[in-house]
């Protein structure tokens, strides 16, 4: 019989031609296997009906560990045999289907990883060492399909060994697109930080020890520059910290080993298979007794974002010294997508490190590390990066149309809904300027190519002013796509429900800030989440002021003035702490007036609450990266108990949050920070879920929902997940969507009427 097999999924990249050729000799069967331009995989087969159907039992049961079949179509064929053996054909360019995806970026696998280590292995010691099973993918693909041509692969040609492996079906690298050896692949070299080539005989080692002695690195990766430096040695993070404009805002590190980590965190279980899963994430870890890392890799927090090397690079980095770890932060000026280029890199970066790391490959697509932490045995995702995207998230319902989802302003993603599979784009960053909206844009080609989507629809935020709402303009007008716009905390509830696949949940958003319905500043909501689309807002935190707009956001001793001013003694307290305003008592003044003038601006928001509680307690005064207040009172809360036992006051569908404020204001002289801190989540989080109960069994939804960017902190969600339990409803929180603003362009396209709850 003659069989056409087309398969979609992550067929490509991912050793699958290779093992349907294996399987399909064992056979006995002729035919081919071709990749295609739409990332799928097509196969003909020719023989017995009894092999083919032995080689469907193997094609289902044995696949590559990596590769993921979405969707397998057979289709009989007239007409006599034409092959005489079996090939992998030359790849065909025709795209009939769409859906398909290469796969992320994977960790060096531990086959690589022991002919690093042995001596007499063609690739000892060779830093770009890869097979089918590990290297970068979608930061090195230009376009489909996917082979070595198409690649950033393609200026090194394969020397006579490689190509033998490559063309030996036997072989673990045979058709590895990436396949490379110290004769003929990239070639690392170092530099001082002008760009000068400093001779060495072993350049990655020589820059570990660079590392160790006190300079600041930048080494180039498979999506991006990285900035290094020492984890024990003060100096070059002061030094790190005055460049890159970060006083505060946490290094991610790289540690040699778990044992090395295991010195300075805590690590259970389940955090240990997350750091050693083949997608390597950073995994904010608490920091243990023992932690003797320098203070100032994440200041004033309980935790640290660890990670262990992914490449033979990173391994090697470590070899000729002691350090645990490094510190392994994206290279990006402030507000600007991680450098991918050597001359970018050498112009911006010149003047922040010392030396330079490269090496000969170009990088096709940009990937910053993915983030995440553990609410106990629960994955929550900080951001979803390289290891995931552009891995689609499956659906348990298809959408009616396809439809581009561009996000919201900070920390933002693309997304794509065709039918089942929703593709979330790498981090892309805060789209504020021309170069992260560049990125963006850039993004969004790249994954509508790699899927071979036509797109329908675009959806963006409801912020008239929005970065991402004019280019859904722009774009809506030049392609004749639908535009629809979506609130931000229902972009976020919607995210939820899809992921469970619930058809109703009454939602609990706790973010910082979105563009409400009403024009207004929200943060702090309760929402039913329904399957029409037709979501409604029910209850939400009480209105509190912004005291000077967008000056309290980052000065949150502004909000805690706001909220208390016609309860307290605000101006002898302000004057206390005038040196904690930038212009000192002249600004309290100002502050004060501001208060008295009474035309603020308000907001519900749930992130400046705790901001407040933040200044109030002493915690932390000005907010100098996205969430730090917030942050860093969990951090005081974690070892702290509800020594208030405050109950919440509902009013109207509204949660007070003045007398709470009071409370931990008139308190904080008697009882310690830890406990304060932690009273007011435990304020937040009962009252919020209590509304969100009540409005659960008034309406008959047997669903509760966490989201937001403040669904991170660990303290909110437990004692949520507490209350609402006890009340025999389901609680929800994000599994394989972030939370945060990371999640909200999935979100968009699940709540834009084009996918049925
Ligand atoms: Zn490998
Ligand atoms: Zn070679
Ligand atoms: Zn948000």
């Amino acid at each position: 019989m003659r069989l056409k097999v087309n398969v979609k999924g992550i067929v490509q990249g991912v050793g699958f031609r290779p093992f349907v050729y294996r399987i399909a000799v064992r056979n006995g069967l002729n035919g081919y296997v071709r990749n295609m331009g739409d990332a799928g995989v097509e196969i003909l087969l020719e023989g017995k009906t009894a092999a083919t159907n032995a080689f469907l039992k193997e094609f289902k049961e044995k696949k590559p560990p990596l590769a993921q079949i979405y969707q397998v179509t057979k289709l009989k064929l007239d007409g006599k045999p034409e092959y005489s053996s079996f090939t992998i054909h030359k790849s065909s360019t025709e795209t009939e289907h769409s859906g398909s995806v290469v796969p992320p970026d994977i960790a060096i696998c531990d086959e690589c990883l022991e002919e690093l280590r042995s001596k007499g292995d063609r690739r000892f010691e060779y830093f770009f060492i890869t097979c089918t099973n590990c290297g970068p993918r979608y930061t090195i693909i230009e376009s489909l399909p996917y082979d070595r041509e198409r690649t950033t692969m393609l200026e090194f040609q394969m020397c006579s060994f490689c190509k033998h492996q490559y063309t030996d079906p036997l072989n673990r690298r045979f058709h590895a697109q990436t396949v490379a050896c110290p004769k003929c692949g990239p070639k690392a070299h170092l530099t001082t930080n002008e760009g000068e080539l400093i001779n060495s005989e072993d350049p990655i080692r020589e820059a570990g020890k660079l590392l160790s002695e006190g300079n600041i690195l930048a080494i180039k990766g498979y999506g991006g520059f990285h900035v290094a430096c020492s984890t024990t040695k003060d100096e070059p993070l002061v030094r790190l910290r005055n460049v890159k404009h970060r006083k505060q805002k946490p290094f991610a590190i790289m540690a040699r080993s778990l044992e090395a980590i295991k010195t300075f965190a805590e690590v259970s279980p389940k955090e240990a298979e997350t750091l050693t899963s083949y997608t390597r994430p950073i995994v904010l870890l608490n920091k243990n007794e023992n932690y003797l890392l320098s203070d100032m890799i994440a200041p004033g927090l309980h935790n640290v974002g660890v990670m262990l090397p992914y490449t033979a690079l990173h391994y090697m980095l470590f070899d000729r010294i002691q350090d645990s770890a490094f510190v392994m932060t994206s290279a990006n000026p402030p507000n600007q997508p991680i450098i991918s280029e050597d001359r970018e890199a050498l112009k911006t970066l010149g003047e922040t490190v010392d030396y330079f790391l490269f090496h000969n490959r170009q990088i096709a697509h940009r990937c910053d590390d993915s983030v995440a932490r553990l609410h106990g045995k629960n994955l929550v995702f900080i951001r979803r990066s390289r290891g995931y995207a552009p891995a689609p998230v499956m659906l348990k319902q298809k959408a009616t149309r396809c439809v581009l989802g561009l996000g919201g302003e900070l920390n933002n993603t693309a997304c794509i809904l065709l039918e089942n599979k929703a593709f979330i784009s790498q981090h892309i960053g805060d789209v504020e300027n021309i170069e992260t909206r560049e990125f963006l844009e850039n993004a969004v080609k790249h994954l509508i190519h790699l899927t071979n989507s036509k797109i329908d629809a675009v959806a963006c935020d409801l912020h008239p002013k929005f970065t991402t709402t004019h280019l859904a303009h722009e774009l809506a007008e030049e392609n004749g796509w639908q535009l629809v716009q979506v609130q931000h905390h229902y972009a976020h509830i919607a995210a939820l429900m899809a992921e469970h696949n619930v058809e109703e949940m009454v939602g609990v958003c706790c973010d910082g800030y979105g563009y409400g319905e009403d024009g207004e500043a929200w943060g702090g909501e309760i929402i039913l989440g329904c399957k029409d689309s037709r979501f409604k807002r029910l209850a939400h935190l009480k209105k509190q002021p912004l005291v000077g707009g967008d000056l309290a956001t980052r000065y949150p001793l502004r909000i805690a003035a706001g909220v208390l001013h016609k309860k307290a003694d605000v101006k002898s307290w302000l004057l206390e702490n005038a040196q904690h305003f930038p212009h000192g008592e002249t600004e309290v003044q100002i502050v004060l007036r501001q208060i008295e003038s009474q035309a603020m601006a308000e907001t519900t928001s749930c992130g400046r609450i705790l901001d407040a509680v933040a200044a109030i307690l002493g915690v932390c005064y000005e907010r100098t990266y996205e969430g730090e207040p917030a942050i860093k009172l969990e951090s005081a809360a974690i070892r702290g108990k509800d020594v208030l036992k405050l109950e919440p006051i509902i009013k109207d569908n509204v949660l007070d949050t003045t007398e709470m404020l009071l409370k931990i204001f008139e308190n904080k002289a008697r009882c310690s920070s830890a406990d304060l801190a932690y009273s007011a989540h435990a304020y937040l989080a009962k009252g919020l879920a209590k509304l969100a109960v009540e409005k659960a069994l008034e309406d008959n939804v047997n669903a509760v929902g966490f989201s937001g960017g403040a669904a991170c902190n660990q303290i909110l969600a437990f004692i949520m997940q507490k209350t609402v339990k006890v009340e025999g409803l389901r609680f929800l929180v994000h599994q394989k969507i972030p939370p945060g603003d990371g999640g909200v362009s999935f979100g968009q396209v699940c709540q834009c009427g084009f996918f049925q709850f």
